[in-house]
């Protein structure tokens, strides 16, 4: 694969370098509320700004339905993305004007193509539509041009600007997809043990996959999260009104025998999915009917931080509970200390999933209490099931 370091060791300097970022952000009344996937993307851009690169960046945001959608604009992100780069990003539109805009930029100038997503080529199933896309991009870098894959968050994704363009100009892996792609290389090779993984969120069905690949290298898997009542099902409890995928008992029977399944002792149950809701801890073994469990409890903190204790790897991926809701959020805030102590120990900690990279922030936490926390939700996953990921497939044989 060639990386960034190949391109630089090349002269750059005035040559037009497509790079395709993942700047997909959450938004809120247009103002964007977690800038990280964007302050995660500026190191790449800076090296190629830096040595006169004229850096066309291509990105998406969400999932427009059928062409152009205002409030999916890049907009607010091309303003975010000049502040952190210190001078002014410009937003081009698609068609003529992005060439015009591309044409005027300066050695070391920075312009931001809008929400690629708005053609419906990008994502088209029809591998002539995508191409045909690509070779436009291709043609804005021109006939010296590079492309930088360095959206990690969309490599699973065999998308006209992620995996048909890198056919068509010389591609080159940036930093951000090098360093993704180092890290759970690890997790999904010989890992440091003991080496312990945290599953949680919503739903096993999402998890399998990783679960299945992960099983086998692991000395234990902590289940919380929504995910835990399919397994508590599975031993034979019942689980009131919580979240169960009655379809995937059998399966989390087969991982229950492993031996390496952690459950929490206790859980927290409430009358309702709500901050208001009356909600108490019983044991797991108890869930009264008509209650819905939110959280893992105060003992399954305490069985998951003993777990983790000894640790020198850890993958966390899923909240543990509905974290969105204050009087829920304890479980995923008394694990994440844990990992963050494990991390202080030594240990490689490393966390995968929008969600859980949300809930870090969300709750306060430093990021800087892990070793890792993945710009790619679905993309780590894929990789750590084992999946070809087609923009780096891409990169890998062009
Ligand atoms: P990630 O994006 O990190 O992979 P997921 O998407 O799998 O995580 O799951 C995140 C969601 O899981 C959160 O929105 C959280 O509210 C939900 N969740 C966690 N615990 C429960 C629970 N007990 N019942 C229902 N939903 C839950
Ligand atoms: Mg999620």
């Amino acid at each position: 694969m060639r990386t960034l370091d190949d391109l630089l060791a090349e002269e750059v300097a005035g040559r037009r370098v497509l790079v395709r970022a993942d700047l997909n952000v959450p938004l809120e009344d247009g103002r964007i509320t977690d800038d990280r996937r964007i302050r995660a993307g500026v190191p790449t851009l800076r090296r190629l700004t830096d040595a006169g690169a004229r850096v066309v960046v291509t990105a998406h945001l969400g999932r427009p339905e059928g062409g152009s959608d205002p409030r999916l604009s890049l907009a607010p992100v091309a303003v975010r993305l000049g502040e952190l780069f210190g001078a002014a990003v410009p937003l081009a539109e698609p068609g003529g004007k992005a060439a015009a805009t591309v044409d005027a930029l300066a050695d070391g100038g920075l312009v931001l193509l809008e929400n690629i997503r708005f053609d419906p080529r990008e994502t088209s199933k029809d591998d002539a539509e995508r191409a045909a896309l690509a070779h436009e991009l291709a043609d804005l870098a021109g006939a010296d041009g590079a492309f930088v894959s360095d959206g990690f968050g969309v490599v699973h994704r065999k998308q006209a600007s992620v995996y048909d363009v890198a056919r068509e100009l010389p591609a080159y892996a940036g930093d951000l997809v090098l360093t993704e792609v180092a890290v759970l290389r690890t997790l999904a090779g010989d890992a440091q043990r003991p080496y312990v993984v945290v599953l949680g969120g919503s739903k096993v069905s999402d998890k399998l996959g990783v679960m299945t690949a992960l099983q086998p290298k692991v000395d234990a898997v902590l289940v919380g999260g929504g995910m835990c009542f399919t397994f508590l099902a599975a031993q034979g409890h019942g689980v009131g009104d919580s979240l169960l995928e009655a379809d995937q008992i059998e399966a989390c029977r087969g991982f229950l025998d492993s031996g390496k399944i952690v459950l929490p002792p206790d859980v927290v149950v409430a009358d309702a999915v709500a901050a208001d809701a009356a909600h108490d801890v019983v044991p797991a073994d108890a869930i009264p009917d008509g209650r819905v469990g939110l959280d893992i409890g105060p003992a399954g903190v305490a069985r998951f931080a003993e777990a983790l204790g000894d640790a020198r790897t850890v993958f966390w991926n899923g909240p543990m509970g509905v974290f969105e809701l204050a009087p829920f959020a304890t479980g995923t805030r008394g694990v994440a200390q844990a990992i963050e102590a494990a991390t202080r120990r030594g240990a490689t900690t490393v966390v995968g999933g929008g969600d859980s990279a949300a809930a870090i922030r969300a709750l306060g936490r430093d990021e800087a209490g892990y070793t890792h926390i993945s710009t790619g939700g679905g993309a780590s996953l894929e990789y750590l099931e084992g999946k070809a990921l087609p923009g780096l497939v891409v990169l890998e044989n062009p």
